[in-house]
C-alpha cells in the first residue's frame, strides 16, 4: 500500500515550498478555455498558504519542445490564479525559469505569498530529467510538493529529479487523491471487483488486461480490442477494428481468466456500419458473424444490457476506455449504458482518465463517479501495476 507523506504531514511555517502543480490548462488567442485544473489545484495551495509557507509554484504546459514560445507563457495562469485565489500569484517571467526574476521573487516572499514559475518545458533538460534544472529548482527551496498526477508516469526535472535535491518531498492532495483511489480500488477492492476496459487496441491495453486479471472477479471487454478477440475465437469480423499477432494472446488471456476463476466477458452482438462514418448504414449483428464490407464500431443492445447488469452486481468498479466509437453519436450507445449504469450504482466507480473520464463528463455523470482520474497515461500504468516515477520520487510517510 502506498504511505505518501502529504502536506498534512509536513510543517511549512516560514518555509520555501516549492509546488509542482498540472496548469496545462487549454489556451486560445491567450485566454484561458478550461480552468478546471486550476481550480482543482486550490486546495493544496490554499493549505500551504494558511500554513504560513513561501509558495512557489511551477507547471508545464503544451509543448513548448526546450525553448521559449510566447503563446505557451504561463503568465495568463498567474493573472487567473491571482483572481481565483483573491491573493497576488506574482510571475516570475524568466525564459530560463529559474532565473534572475525567479530569483529575486523567492528572495522577497513573505510568508503566506504566492510566486509562479515560468514554463518548466521552456528548458530542453526538464523532460531528460536533467542534473543542472534539477538543482537550480531545488536551490529555490526547502521543501517540495509534487501535486501533479497527469506526469507522474514521466520522470522529470520538475517532478522526480528536484527530489534528488530537498529533504522533504510530499505529495499535494490531488495526488493523494488519486494513489488512495486508484490504488485502493485496485490492490484492496471491495468485491466483487469489476473492471470494464474498450477503446481501440489491445496492443496497448495488454499489461492493464493481464495486471487485472490478478485482482478482478470479472473483466468487461469491449471497444476496437473486442473483434481481437473474436476473430481469435473463429469468427468473423469483416473490417472491423483486428490486431492479428495478438489473436493468440487474447486466446491466452481467456485461458488465464478461466484458470484463475475470473469471469471474462466478450460482446455477444455489436453494431456493425458499413463505413466508418456516422452516416453509415447499420445492422444488429451477433458477435462473430460481421460480414466482408462492414465493421463493428460499437456494444451491441443486448451486450450494452449484460454490461449494465454486471455492473449492477459490483462493488468496486474501474473503467478505462470506451465501448464503442462514442465520438459518432450513432455508436455511442454501449458507452452510455455503461456510463449509466456506473453513474446509477452505490458502488465505488473509478472512471481511468482519457477517452472515458470524457465521455462520462460529456454525459453529466461526471459528479456521479467515486474518482475521475485527471491522469490519462498515468492512470493507465497505475492501473497495469507500475511504479510511477512521480509517485516513487515522493517521500514515504
Ligand atoms: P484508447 O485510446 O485505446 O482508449 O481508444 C479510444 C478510441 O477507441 C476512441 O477514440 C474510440 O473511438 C475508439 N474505438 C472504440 N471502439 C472502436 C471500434 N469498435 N472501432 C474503432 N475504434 C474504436
Amino acid at each position: 500500500m502506498l504511505n505518501k507523506k502529504s502536506v498534512d504531514d509536513i510543517n511549512v511555517k516560514g518555509l520555501k515550498v516549492l509546488v509542482r502543480c498540472d496548469f496545462n490548462v487549454p489556451m486560445v488567442d491567450g485566454k484561458i478555455t478550461d480552468e478546471n485544473r486550476l481550480v482543482a489545484a486550490l486546495p493544496t495551495i490554499k493549505k500551504l498558504i494558511a500554513d504560513g509557507g513561501k509558495i512557489i509554484l511551477c507547471s508545464h504546459m503544451g509543448k513548448p519542445k526546450g525553448e521559449p514560445k510566447p503563446e505557451l507563457s504561463l503568465a495568463p495562469v498567474a493573472a487567473r490564479l491571482s483572481e481565483l485565489l483573491g491573493q497576488e500569484v506574482k510571475f516570475a517571467a524568466d525564459a530560463t525559469v529559474v532565473g534572475e526574476n525567479a530569483k529575486a521573487a523567492v528572495e522577497a516572499m513573505k510568508d503566506g505569498e504566492v510566486v509562479l514559475l515560468e514554463n518548466t518545458r521552456y528548458r530542453k533538460e526538464e523532460t531528460k530529467n536533467g542534473e543542472e534544472f534539477s538543482k537550480e529548482l531545488a536551490s529555490l527551496c526547502d521543501v517540495f510538493v509534487n501535486d501533479a498526477f497527469g506526469t507522474a508516469h514521466r520522470a522529470h526535472c520538475s517532478n522526480v529529479g528536484v527530489t534528488e535535491y530537498v529533504d522533504t518531498a510530499a505529495v499535494g492532495y490531488l495526488m493523494q487523491k488519486e494513489i488512495d483511489f486508484l490504488g485502493n480500488a485496485v490492490n484492496n477492492p471491495e468485491r466483487p471487483f469489476v473492471a470494464i476496459l474498450g477503446g481501440s487496441k489491445v496492443s496497448s491495453k495488454i499489461s492493464v488486461i493481464e495486471n487485472l486479471l490478478e485482482k478482478v472477479d470479472t473483466l468487461i471487454i469491449g471497444g476496437g480490442m473486442a473483434y481481437t478477440f473474436a476473430k481469435a475465437l473463429g469468427g468473423n469480423v469483416g473490417n472491423s477494428l483486428l490486431e492479428e499477432d495478438y489473436c493468440e494472446y487474447a486466446l491466452n488471456m481467456l485461458k488465464k481468466a478461466e484458470e484463475k476463476g475470473v469471469k471474462l466477458l466478450l460482446p455477444k452482438d455489436n453494431v456493425i456500419a458499413d463505413d466508418f462514418s456516422n452516416d453509415a448504414n447499420t445492422k444488429i449483428v451477433a458477435t462473430g458473424e460481421i460480414p466482408e464490407g462492414w465493421e463493428g464500431l460499437d456494444i451491441g443492445p443486448e451486450t450494452a444490457k449484460l454490461y449494465a447488469e454486471t455492473v449492477k452486481t459490483a462493488k468496486t468498479v474501474v473503467w478505462n476506455g470506451p465501448m464503442g466509437c462514442f465520438e459518432m453519436p450513432n455508436f455511442a450507445a454501449g458507452t452510455e449504458a455503461v456510463a449509466k449504469a456506473l453513474a446509477e450504482t452505490d458502488a465505488v466507480t473509478i472512471i481511468g482518465g482519457g477517452d472515458s473520464a470524457a465521455a462520462v463528463n460529456q454525459l453529466g455523470y461526471g459528479d456521479k463517479m467515486t474518482h475521475i482520474s485527471t491522469g490519462g497515461g498515468a492512470s493507465l500504468e497505475f492501473l497495469e501495476g507500475k511504479e510511477l516515477p512521480g509517485v516513487a520520487a515522493a517521500n514515504d510517510k
